[in-house]
């Protein structure tokens, strides 16, 4: 239960894209939660899409999956991962699914006999939407991120129905403004007119930011900070600096020693003087940052160029490796290069390799070959969704003789669809937000690798996939020796893989990734991240 009436943050950008207001929103979240109040935070996305899962990771980043099943901004996972706190569908909105429900409504004849418009209806949407969670009564705290940067054409229903909220909450509601400051060399000087500027922008839309954050590659000094208070009406206290950092994992602190939280509390009218103590968030960053040791693993998937694809990956890698104080290095290595005679030069000298999710047969052939070295060579590999499905594919070619097993993804008239549709699936059309989605149980067997990484019988891990492992061949393959270490005990589908004679050879269906967070690196990684030290 919260403490009080909900209170409202909202965080615009201006200037350009990019400038990390996931991530201050985030470090805003940590800083709040670490003193003591409940906060969830929100992202609001202006494109018309009804959700990210449609869309290719070259577009967006990766989807990142909530324990509810929604498909949703990668964002997410930075609250998840900052905020320890499982978000779920309400925390992501977009104007695809505003005007769903909207167009829904009105074919229902809930505006019957009114002309349906942006203002109110779909304003009007917004904001229901963003008092969604303040109304559950759990948050003292809801901070919406709001998604593009003002000025955009897209944004301007979000900017109208925040600006009525400010009004509407009175002093439940503030708004914090991201901008640059960029530093021009040949001048030798930070320049604050893009941030005059865009505040502007803002005013004209009838908002008056009451916190801004200025990224900056350069310290602001405090005639910068005093000129950037006295342009854009802000206090001076209220102009936080945001300088580039090292690792994302440093902006809490960064944040704090600037004062974000203090000054969020006082025009909030919640003035406290008692310094937050990060004392566990500064442990991991001591590890963090001062790592005993140094491996390099290899991430084997199709979207090497663009790492935020494989977002939760990354920063689960990073947990584990933090844990164990060790500096892990990823080489990333396009799946579509690595063949039959290339693999074990390709791969030579990793600790270990994790083979990524995905979808489509580009460069399944290349996980296939890379799975097949690693089963060989004994060195670990950590599968997960189509990487456990392409471990399945390999071992039953490789080791049960069926030389054309594969997904009925990747050849629908395969003689030996080890992994194949879900029943579920067969009749289902429609894309969006039909696959298997969020959490689900699964029943782990004492004494595998998983088992000793969770430590526990039962888990819950959350799913995005449309193909399953074909219960048909679990027999045969578990007599040759890949054993069904995780299993799901409703539908008896299998979710983990093993190979119990190697040192680390796990795939699972499910995405673990999804669930690491600075507090709770997940189990999984850890297991894979330590049999990768010990390979020696
Ligand atoms: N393409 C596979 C499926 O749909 C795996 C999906 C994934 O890796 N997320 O089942």
């Amino acid at each position: 239960m919260g403490k009080f009436p909900t209170k409202y943050i909202f965080v615009t950008g201006g200037v350009t894209s990019s400038l990390g207001k996931g991530i201050i929103s985030a470090s805003l979240g940590k800083l709040l939660t670490s003193g003591g109040y409940s906060v969830t935070i929100q992202k609001l996305d202006p494109y018309i899409n009804v959700d990210p899962g449609t869309m290719n990771p070259y577009e967006h980043g990766e989807c990142y999956v909530t324990d509810d099943g929604a498909e949703t901004d990668l964002d997410l996972g930075h609250y998840e991962r900052f905020l320890n706190h499982s978000t779920s569908q309400a925390n992501n909105v977009t104007t695809g699914r505003i005007y769903q429900t909207v167009i829904q409504k009105e074919r229902k004849g809930d505006y019957l006999g009114k002309t349906v418009q942006i203002i109110p209806h779909i304003t009007d949407e917004i904001k229901r939407r963003i008092q969604l969670l303040g109304e559950t009564g759990q948050f003292d705290f809801v901070i919406t991120e709001i998604g593009g940067t003002v000025g955009d054409i897209e944004a301007l229903p979000y900017i109208e129905a925040v600006r009525q909220l400010k009004w509407e909450l009175e002093d439940s509601a503030l708004f914090i403004h991201l901008t640059l400051v960029p530093y021009l060399a040949a001048a030798g000087e930070l320049k604050t007119k893009p941030t005059q500027h865009s505040v502007k922008t803002l005013l004209e839309a009838g908002i008056q930011p009451d916190i801004l954050v200025c990224r900056t590659e350069h310290h602001l000094g405090s005639d910068i900070k005093r000129k950037v208070a006295r342009f854009c009406n802000v206090e001076r206290d209220a102009v936080i600096e945001s300088m580039d950092a090292s690792t994302i994992y440093e902006v809490p602190l960064l944040m704090q020693k600037e004062g974000l939280d203090k000054i969020v509390l006082k025009k909030l009218g919640l003035e406290n003087n008692t310094e937050v103590k990060l004392e566990k968030w500064n442990a991991f960053l001591t590890n963090l940052q001062n790592p005993k040791q140094e491996i390099t693993i290899g991430l084997v998937g199709k979207y090497v160029e663009l790492q935020d694809a494989y977002k939760s990956i990354s920063e689960a890698i990073i947990h584990a490796g933090t844990k164990n104080s060790c500096k892990v290095k990823v080489n990333w290595i396009h799946a579509e290069e690595i063949n039959k005679t290339n693999a074990a030069e390709k791969l030579a000298g990793l600790k270990g390799v994790l083979v990524a999710p995905g979808f489509g047969d580009r460069g399944m052939e290349g996980k296939i070959e890379t799975i097949k070295h690693l089963r060989e060579n004994n060195i670990p590999f950590f599968g997960i969704c189509l990487g456990m499905q392409s471990a399945v594919i390999e071992y039953s070619r490789n080791v049960l003789g069926l030389k054309d097993a594969n997904s009925t993804e990747m050849n629908p008239d395969t003689s030996a669809p080890v992994i194949n549709l879900m029943a579920e699936q067969k009749e289902i059309i429609e894309k969006g937000g039909t696959m298997r989605l969020g959490a689900y149980d699964c029943q782990l067997t004492a004494g595998s690798n998983a088992y000793k990484s969770y430590n526990k019988n039962d888990i819950s891990e959350r799913h995005r996939h449309r193909f399953e492992f074909n219960n048909k061949y679990k027999l045969d393959l578990e007599r040759a020796g890949l054993i069904a270490t995780g299993i799901n005990p409703k539908t008896n589908l299998v979710e983990i893989v093993e190979i119990p004679t190697h040192p680390w050879f796990v795939g699972v269906q499910f995405h673990p990734e999804y669930k690491s967070t600075v507090a709770n690196p997940h189990p999984l990684f850890c297991g894979f991240i330590e049999s990768c030290i010990n390979n020696k």
